[in-house]
């Protein structure tokens, strides 16, 4: 498995369950957060919780008293589980959370593999959980090279997320030089285009300096200035070349060539940084829609077909829409202990035993997945690539919405 879709991965889950987590109260400060970061000691944080519960005795509300103690007993035997707290830390979240009608039910959530480190150890009794950590995760972080330039300066840096960073800003002499006496036209034209030349490279060779040692996290290089001079210089290959396969189009008409130029430059290629974003999506997303017309598609859609193709090892590549929202439940049926696997479109969607008929049926959270994670795995077993599609672009949302979210381009037409 490609590591970056293992990082995709993580976070769509920590989106998931950070989703479901912001949502969920406590009647009173009863909802525990112990968040743990590496390089603290289980035992530490368990015989820290222990004094916790044991102060929890003090509290008035005998309900608020009885739901402390409650969270702080699973978040315990939830450490049980650990020897230690791994490459990324741990983080519970656990306590007595208000299902409607003034009843509480006792949720127990763990994030062992979150998409970043946790930072700082946390121990938090209040009405809602303790989340920024994981909101911090999650924030984008996809960044683009900016370039602005014109004869006279020009000025680079880097955007990412929000935030816009000037790391240079240079000025050319060529403006300020003057005809000298006894020099020609010829000349003096000469010798400008000659300062023009190495303040081009000058300029470039310092952007992409400054660039590549962290290129793989950008994902494009937008260019702009007042004129022609950035066609220029894109066209006369002063770029290095793995900066210019970066480079987009279109390039933008900005008033400056200085930091103020930067900022309008983001103004003006949101839209561009958007749509880069979701081109590779869109791409394959198409690719899908192309083919599953055609008379002998290599392709198909659906979960039932995608097992079947899975299964056969006929899936080039399987697409997935982070829009769904589906789990993998294995269930085992109490009274007559039958074992199986079934899809499930909600929690509150709990099927009878098919066996027995029994209402008496429970999860088994070790065979209890989110369906993406479930057939990554499947899709693994014969090296079939895995993309996650967001509902950011039309593309996306088709694929959600028209084709359930479950699609892929295969190695030959199954028809
Ligand atoms: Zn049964």
């Amino acid at each position: 498995m490609a590591d970056d879709l293992e990082m995709q991965q993580r976070r769509l889950r920590t989106k998931k369950t950070l989703e479901e987590l912001q949502k969920m109260r406590g009647m009173g400060t009863e909802l525990v957060t112990v968040i743990i970061p590496p390089d603290r000691l289980i035992s530490d944080v368990r015989g820290q919780l222990g004094q916790e519960g044991a102060q929890a005795a003090n509290i008035k509300s005998k309900l608020t008293r009885k739901h402390v103690g409650d969270a702080i007993e699973s978040a315990i035997s939830v450490l049980n589980r650990y020897k230690n707290a791994g490459e990324y830390g741990i983080a519970i979240f656990v306590g007595h959370v208000i299902v409607g009608n003034n009843k509480t039910r006792l949720v127990t959530v763990v994030i062992d593999d979150p998409p970043e480190i946790f930072t700082s150890f946390r121990y938090r009794c209040d009405s809602t959980f303790e989340l920024t950590q994981l909101e911090d995760m999650l924030i984008d972080r996809t960044s683009y090279g900016l370039f602005v330039v014109d004869r006279g300066e020009a000025a680079y840096g880097i955007a990412s997320g929000k935030r816009i960073h000037c790391q240079e800003e240079l000025q050319s002499n060529i403006m300020g030089k003057h005809r000298q006496g006894g020099q020609s036209a010829q000349r003096f034209e000469r010798l400008i285009e000659e300062a023009a030349h190495k303040f081009f490279k000058r300029a470039t060779e310092h952007a992409c300096n400054y660039w590549l040692p962290n290129l793989t996290d950008i994902k494009g290089i937008i260019i702009g200035g007042p004129g022609q001079t950035k066609d220029f210089v894109v066209k006369n290959d002063y770029f290095h070349h793995e900066v210019k396969k970066l480079i987009r189009e279109p390039f933008f008409d900005v008033g400056y060539s200085n930091e103020s130029g930067l900022r309008e430059l983001v103004q003006r290629a949101g839209n561009m940084m958007d749509q880069i974003e979701l081109d590779a999506e869109r791409e394959l997303v198409d690719n899908f829609l192309r083919e599953v017309m055609q008379a002998h598609p290599k392709a198909t859609y659906g979960e039932m077909m995608i097992r079947s193709a899975l299964d056969q090892g006929a899936v080039d590549t399987l697409l997935l829409s982070e829009g769904l929202r589906k789990r993998r439940v294995g269930w085992y049926c109490k009274p007559c202990s039958h074992e199986w696997e079934a899809t499930q479109n909600s929690r509150s969607e709990i099927p009878d035993c098919p066996k027995c008929g029994s209402e008496d049926v429970r999860e088994d959270p070790d065979r209890t997945r989110d369906i993406i994670d479930e057939l990554t795995e499947l899709a693994g077993h014969t090296s079939a690539k895995v993309s996650l599609i967001s509902m950011d672009s039309e593309e996306g949302a088709t694929l959600q919405t028209s084709f359930g979210g479950i699609a892929a381009l295969l190695r030959y037409s199954l028809t």
